[in-house]
């Protein structure tokens, strides 16, 4: 594997390779835990080519949020890339993202405005961050196909959005979230999980499990299927910043569970503002 910085090192390395079959791109932020690693093994497995992309973005963290606490270790990451086979870690400095007088964004309306997007919550500025990375990434790239998790269920429907809207030609995959033995969502963020916060941060998954049986029993009535969510969140004290059951293909909120809806959940634990979500009454 080889680790390269700019944007004409990643391309001339992909230059000579493209007519080998498709290139496939992993973005990600570091720090990699079984999430990251599904993602590229199933891109290894589709691609003739992988990148794997290693950039801690800072256009998508907020003010007060944890882009400096945000774990970075890029020897331990590139060794597991490279365990798995990853043609190419592209690792841009800063500068090499945003340049001085960098003055340009990439925004998709609407659906960044609720779940995370709401503006009392991480607001919209956040996808715009993403998207606006996402989409420079795809330019300093040209993959074929970028993988992207479920565990970000959000992230993953604007970016579809912003790939039609665009007609940016990338096939985009989403690939299912990545759990811990007791069913807590991997994410690089566990790692501000202190002590008994760990214990507390099972609350989030434990809501999703009792509303996906609430739905196996039967109900479908929104409210109902969320009060057997929040009576587990309420259980462990964990308050959450927003639980809500929303339509999986377009996050218009659902009254009723019917087809693909997505119940997604956010809350602080400790230090750590964590997400998780599931798709419910799938028929
Ligand atoms: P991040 O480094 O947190 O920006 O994540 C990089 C990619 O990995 C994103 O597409 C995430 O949705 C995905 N990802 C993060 N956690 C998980 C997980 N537990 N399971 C599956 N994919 C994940």
């Amino acid at each position: 594997m080889r680790t390269v910085r700019t944007v004409e090192e990643v391309r001339a390395a992909l230059a000579p390779r493209r007519k080998r079959g498709p290139v496939g791109l992993v973005p990600t932020m570091g720090a990699f835990h079984d999430g990251h690693l599904s993602l590229m093994r199933r891109a290894r497995g589709d691609c003739a080519t992988v990148v794997v992309s290693l950039f801690v973005n800072p256009a998508q963290f907020g003010p007060g949020e944890d882009l400096t606490a945000y774990p970075r270790d890029e020897t331990r990451d590139a060794a597991l890339a490279a365990e798995l086979g990853m043609d190419i870690l592209f690792a841009p400095p800063h500068e090499e993202v945003y340049p001085p007088g960098f003055d340009t964004s990439v925004a998709v309306h609407r659906l960044t405005e609720v779940l995370c997007g709401d503006p009392e919550r991480r607001g919209p500025e956040h996808f715009t961050g993403v998207t606006t990375v996402v989409t420079k990434l795809f330019n300093m790239v040209g993959p074929d196909v970028a993988y992207f998790g479920q565990k970000d269920a959000q992230q993953a429907i604007v970016i579809r959005k912003l790939v039609r809207d665009l007609d940016i030609p990338v096939r985009i995959e989403i690939l299912p979230t990545v759990r811990e033995p007791d069913g807590l969502a991997m994410s690089s963020r566990n790692a501000y999980l202190a002590g008994e916060e760990r214990e507390c941060a099972l609350a989030l998954s434990r809501a999703l499990r009792a509303a996906d049986a609430a739905v196996a029993s039967g109900r479908r009535d929104a409210a109902e299927v969320l009060m057997a969510a929040r009576r587990e969140l309420d259980a462990a004290g964990v308050e959450p910043e927003y639980l809500e059951l929303r339509s999986a293909e377009d996050l218009s909120p659902a009254e009723r569970v019917n087809g693909r809806t997505l119940l997604a959940v956010a809350a602080r634990v400790g230090r750590a503002r964590l997400i998780d979500n599931a798709v419910v009454g799938d028929e």
